[in-house]
């Protein structure tokens, strides 16, 4: 079965609703400006009217709870609002301590969009600029848009303009390199059965390899294998991690195209932008990318010149959801689709899904990773998956109840 970048969005119905479908360069319906870009990045996003009086940020904590880290604020009036780190906070904390908190404490919450952009320059912080800068950045914004759903009784959904899911279906991540192809098949046919999903993603390369495979043979024969096996109703994605130069992920990329494969993730190292591009228009099936990126100037190049046919900001990585939004816009201006990359383990699945709650151009599925089994009943009210999709928390803020922090102590 071949597809194309067409076909790959008739084949997913998961959360897609747009009628906007990622095409390659010349079949775009929409190619906009660099100025229409950056107008739909500036564009407010939160609907905070409701919330009259200032906000002032009280405090901002670094919680632990065995392997578990939470960044709590508390306003001067008391309101407090919680958020669940990635497992970066054991090392990236004095970051968020000594550059990221004194920024923010004092301010008035309700400027938090501003506030993002404003840490980015407090005491030059943008010499950091990277994944150890905004994942703190990230985890501040999640705790202050808790704060502010709690004081508004509204979740986070609803303060960037209103809920339009209600529940997110999943893709089963696998990130094994060490299976053989008919191990790994299998790896996916057990996720399936064990999450109703109906996507699945596999891992192709060795990870920012320079074309090495993780075994020889590995890549081609589990493209050759897992469509077959899986049939035509599952809709398969390949990630790549950066393993290839142009060339080579082009070759890898027609045996993904040609063995009915729906998404490319990462065929070139993250920063490799040109050779991206060039891989994109050299392949009809669709490029993903942007784990990494922390640049919206660089996710508009991506975007303005169809490097990428699906942009993936990570929650964390990318400093939150405020930021993530206007990579969105920016996405839907040129009918593409948005998935957020998943790290945070299982919690980082219940950023995206808050993140899907409210974004129109999302991917047909998020993806999953981890285990919600652990952290169902973190939430409100507690997550369930049920058919290959997850419940979006609907409690106020990000839903997270304050029982998650009955044994965490200070960091
Ligand atoms: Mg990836």
């Amino acid at each position: 079965m071949k597809l194309n970048r067409r076909s790959f969005v008739k084949t997913a119905v998961g959360l897609s609703c747009c009628a906007a479908v990622p095409g390659r360069a010349g079949e775009r319906t929409v190619k906009p400006t660099v100025e229409r870009l950056d107008q739909a990045a500036a564009a407010p996003i939160l609907k905070l009217d409701s919330i009259t009086s200032p906000v002032r940020i009280a405090s901002i904590e670094l919680l632990r709870d065995q392997r578990n880290y939470y960044v709590r604020t508390r306003s001067t009036d008391g309101a407090e609002g919680i958020a669940v780190t990635n497992g970066r906070a054991k090392y990236l904390y004095p970051i968020l301590q000594q550059l990221v908190i004194p920024y923010f404490l004092g301010k008035d919450a309700r400027g938090l969009e501003s506030l993002i952009d404003g840490v980015y320059v407090y005491n030059s912080n943008y010499k950091l600029s990277g994944v150890a800068f905004w994942c703190p950045v990230a985890w501040v914004e999640f705790s202050i848009l808790d704060l502010l759903g709690k004081i508004a009784r509204k979740s986070v959904g609803d303060l960037f303009g209103g809920v339009i899911r209600r529940e997110g279906p999943i893709y089963v991540a696998s990130g094994n390199r060490d299976t053989t192809p008919e191990e790994e098949v299998d790896v996916l046919v057990k996720g399936i059965e064990r999450t109703g999903a109906k996507a699945v993603k596999f891992k192709v390369g060795g990870r920012m390899s320079n074309n090495a495979d993780s075994i020889p043979g590995r890549t081609e024969g589990m493209i050759r294998l897992v469509r077959k096996t899986l049939g035509d109703k599952v809709t398969i994605y390949a990630d790549a991690n950066g393993s290839y130069d142009a060339p080579k992920a082009i070759e890898i990329g027609k045996l993904l195209q040609d063995n009915g494969i729906n998404m490319f993730e990462e065929p070139c190292p993250f920063d490799y932008l040109e050779e991206t591009k060039q891989v994109a228009d050299a392949l009809e099936i669709p490029i993903s990318g942007g784990e990494q990126e922390t640049s919206q100037r660089r996710f508009r190049w991506m975007i303005h010149n169809d490097a990428v046919q699906v942009v993936q900001p990570d929650l964390h990585y990318y400093g939150g959801f405020i930021r993530a939004t206007r990579v969105a816009r920016m996405a839907a201006k040129a009918g593409m689709k948005i998935v957020p990359h998943v790290s945070g383990e299982g919690v980082g699945c219940v950023d995206a899904l808050q993140f899907a709650s409210f974004t129109p151009n999302m991917s047909p599925f998020l993806e999953y990773k981890g285990s919600l089994e652990q952290i169902g009943s973190w939430y409100d009210p507690p997550l369930r998956r049920k058919d290959g999709a997850i419940n979006v928390p609907t409690g106020p803020g990000l839903g997270i109840v304050a029982d998650v922090l009955r044994n965490a102590k200070p960091a």
